[in-house]
């Protein structure tokens, strides 16, 4: 039965609450979705009952409890004759929610994340799009704020048409209302979940321009998987990522990076599935980085 692997909710930047990304799972027939906020674990638990009291016991979709961190490296870019920031996000699988020092990490990120928002509203503001900060938190729904969250406010304030529209234009990586998050290292990131028990996988590398660079040096961090199928990475970026997984023994996983169409408009839940088997060896990862 397929496996989903790549999840948003609202306690991120997702458009559906837990319960009704569950009850979408199951719509779609998964049989497994992980739960992968940013930056936060507070979607988990609730998806965890919806699945528990919606359906009978055979027909519940397994909630893995999921992560992924931002994180962020420096490259060299030859045009700018400088070190630019790239995005790199570290997706966490089966990961202990109550791992000492976890949760405390994860609140600074939520700290640094609303300290960056209204740093990037005072930005669009300058730019002749104010916006109400109030209404951004609402429509982060208490969960923790990103830039679509911004975007989905640029759209009702109609200063923009949609949201990918929204990105290209201001809150891309590098445009115009750009502020990047405090720094964690991709290393760092890896570090952190295995820390909370779970197997680190490094997510859509087909956004990250030096990719093959970045597997080379997380290997020997300890990086347990690369996500090869994802909407972001072409056929040449999974041929590439296919043979670098092979090599070094890393996982293949996918997902669909569902974050709900108001977000992500062409993106289903399910659309992307991590191949058999994939569950029980992030399981057997994650089991080697446990308290003994
Ligand atoms: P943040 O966590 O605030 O840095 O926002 C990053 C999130 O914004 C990503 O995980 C995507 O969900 C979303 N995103 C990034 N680029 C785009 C884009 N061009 N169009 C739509 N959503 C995007
Ligand atoms: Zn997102
Ligand atoms: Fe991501
Ligand atoms: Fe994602």
């Amino acid at each position: 039965m397929p496996v989903d692997l790549h999840v948003h909710t609202t306690a991120s930047d997702g458009q559906h609450s837990p319960a009704v990304v569950v009850a979408r799972a199951r719509q779609q027939g998964l049989s497994t979705i992980a739960i992968t906020d940013h930056d936060t674990t507070d979607g988990i638990a609730a998806a965890q009952e919806a699945a528990a009291v919606s359906f009978p016991p055979f027909e519940q979709p397994r909630i893995i409890p999921g992560i992924e961190l931002s994180a962020e490296d420096s490259v060299y870019d030859p045009i700018k004759g400088r070190e630019t920031g790239i995005d790199v996000h570290v997706l966490g699988y089966f990961i202990l929610l109550d791992a000492p020092g976890f949760q405390d990490a994860l609140a600074n990120f939520k700290d640094d994340r609303l300290t960056r928002a209204q740093a990037i509203l005072l930005k669009l503001a300058r730019l002749g799009m104010p916006l109400e900060w109030e209404r951004v938190l609402e429509i982060a729904q208490g969960g923790a704020v990103g830039r679509p969250h911004i975007a989905r406010a640029l759209v009702e304030a109609g200063y923009v048409e949609s949201v990918p529209d929204a990105f290209d234009r201001y809150l891309r990586t590098g445009g115009p209302a750009y502020i990047a998050r405090a720094r964690l290292s991709p290393e760092g990131a890896v570090d952190l979940i295995h820390h909370a028990g779970g197997a680190a996988v490094l997510a859509h590398p087909g956004y990250i321009p030096h990719y093959s660079e970045l597997i080379a040096r997380l290997i020997p961090v300890g990086l347990d998987g690369v996500e090869i199928r994802h909407p972001g990475n072409n056929e040449h970026v999974r041929a590439n990522l296919k043979a670098i997984a092979s090599r070094h023994s890393l996982i293949e996983t996918g997902g669909s990076d569902y974050h709900g169409e108001a977000v992500k408009p062409d993106i289903r839940l399910g659309s992307f599935t991590a191949p058999e088997g994939t569950l029980e060896a992030l399981q057997a990862r994650a089991e080697q980085y446990r308290p003994a």
